[in-house]
């Protein structure tokens, strides 16, 4: 058996780890910000009903333009915005990986504001492209001076603000993208991946007009309930998607991918009609929270990250074994945890009301 350590890995890639969130089957699994909820069945239907013509097809490559996706996911997004200006792969981290493919790469870097999405530092080594991470305040909160100061400081070739913020819920205020945009001449991209369950602000979508170098990057894994298809996408300046077809595989969207994220954008009404109920649980989750004891921090996405468990891998590991998954991500005190159906929501908070103070009896 040969072992990792004996095979002549590139240098950027000795030491890392994967990407691993734990894949339990638990009755309540509320650890990757899923849509707990499931697709209406009218949905399946018509959904199913293109599958089964794409398939017809298959013996031939895909739209390798995706032109009548990208038509739709235009029309989703409104705004004006027309399908030049749209791409999309298969999830967002796919299309995060190409910008990085055409704008990073050796001598370049991407510039995040920690704590942030843990596969920015993973895509960076991917692509051989230096990561900065820029600590955030306390509050996690980031302002149009504190970000300003980091991008001229660094002047790095890509910066990604992410908003709300994974892992910390924390909204994106359309200031501090705009003082982003201004500090540095470099790509920078908005990871809009819970833009939907963020009810106070709009889209950075609609600072695109004369901003060539921004990128607003969004997925259908999230509020539309579609992680499984993998289909994230992009809105941007038509030159940046002719940059993405440089890097790209040929034929990367798969025909049944694209029929399958076509039907159900038709049906985005009612694919997103969870979101305010979503929305309405994680803000109890919040009040309960809160009324026990423990931190909770702002949040405009479908999660909270929640401090003051007293041994969080304890916590995390008692809930586990009552058949809840959340997510511990080694920030010290806290723990994630997404905001699912009614029912799982009341089991969360059963379950972390019965743990007693801090989660002491974890
Ligand atoms: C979940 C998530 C994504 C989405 O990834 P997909 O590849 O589209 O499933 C992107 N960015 C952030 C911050 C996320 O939390």
């Amino acid at each position: 058996m040969t072992s990792l350590s004996d095979l002549p890995l590139r240098a950027n890639l000795v030491g890392k780890q994967p990407y691993g969130a734990p894949q339990d089957p638990v009755p309540v699994s509320l650890n990757v910000n899923e849509n707990t909820h499931p697709i209406p069945e009218a949905v399946v239907e018509d959904i199913v009903a293109s599958l089964a013509r794409a398939v017809r097809g298959v013996n031939r490559y895909p739209d390798r333009e995706f032109s009548e996706l990208r038509e739709s996911l235009a029309g989703y997004l409104g705004h004006g915005l027309v399908a030049e200006q749209l791409w999309a792969a298969n999830g967002s981290n796919e299309v995060l990986q190409q910008i990085l493919q055409a704008f990073g790469g050796p001598g370049r870097t991407l510039l995040s504001f920690t704590p942030t999405y843990s596969m920015y530092p993973l895509l960076a080594s991917g692509t051989d492209t230096g990561w900065i991470a820029v600590p955030r305040p306390d509050d996690y909160a980031l302002t149009p001076e504190l970000v300003a100061e980091a991008l001229r400081a660094h002047g790095p070739d890509i910066a990604i603000l992410c908003g709300p913020n994974n892992p910390t819920g924390t909204p994106l205020d359309r200031e501090v993208i705009l003082a982003a945009y201004e500090a540095f001449d470099g790509i920078l991209i908005v990871d809009e991946a819970y833009q939907e369950f963020d009810a106070e602000r709009e889209s950075a979508v609609t600072l695109l007009p004369g901003r060539h170098r921004l990128l607003v990057s969004r997925t259908m894994s999230k509020a539309f309930a579609f992680a499984g298809v993998r289909l994230g996408y992009l809105a941007a300046d038509p030159a940046v998607i002719d940059a993405l077809r440089l890097v790209r595989l040929p034929y990367h969207l798969s025909a049944l991918t694209q029929a399958a994220a076509t039907a159900a954008i038709r049906h985005s009404g009612e694919m997103l009609a969870t979101v305010a109920d979503i929305r309405a649980q994680r803000d109890r989750l919040a009040v309960a929270l809160t009324e026990l004891g423990y931190r909770v921090h702002p949040s405009g996405a479908n999660f909270l990250l929640v401090g003051g468990f007293a041994e969080p891998t304890a916590t995390f590991e008692a809930l586990r074994r009552r058949g809840i998954l959340i997510r511990n991500l080694g920030i010290p005190g806290h723990l994630r945890i997404t905001a699912g159906t009614e029912a799982e929501t009341t089991a969360v908070i059963e379950a972390v009301a019965a743990l007693g103070p801090g989660g002491a009896r974890g």
